[in-house]
């Protein structure tokens, strides 16, 4: 495949870990990068294209929170299947989320602000897919 070159630039820390995690891969920094770039925008597709999207949602706290359950609570028209789980003072939650991707997307964003927890968004098909069918 032809390639494209331009000049990107990042903070030292980031470098540095792309450097380490070339190593550890045995890659050089473009082709790290190139798989970093390409599961960023297939992600980020899944925000700008609507479909019905089925998408796996981890996120853990430093505590439990009441606002979790207040907005999962709020999305009823999703259909959420939910582990939650506890390690030491961590409050962890896998959330199965099936429905609108404009909808996930919107309960992506509120659980992404509660303070003091973190959250991962794995969408569990490919956009192309989608594409190719509307
Ligand atoms: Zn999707
Ligand atoms: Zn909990």
């Amino acid at each position: 495949m032809a390639k494209k070159r331009f000049g990107v630039s990042v903070s030292r820390s980031l470098a540095e870990s792309l450097d380490m995690v070339a190593g550890m891969l045995g890659l050089d920094r473009s082709s790290v990068v190139e798989l970093a770039l390409r599961g960023l925008l297939e992600d980020y597709t899944h925000h700008v294209i609507p479909h019905d999207c089925i998408a796996l949602i981890a996120h853990i706290c430093d505590r439990d929170l009441v606002e979790v359950a207040t907005v999962i609570g709020g999305y009823g028209e999703l259909r959420i299947t939910q582990l939650h789980s506890h390690t030491g003072e961590k409050c962890i939650q896998i959330l199965l989320v099936a429905g609108s991707s404009s909808v996930i997307a919107d309960f992506y964003s509120k659980l992404a602000k509660l303070k003091g927890c973190r959250v991962k968004y794995m969408p569990l098909h490919e956009i192309s897919e989608v594409a190719r069918r509307s």
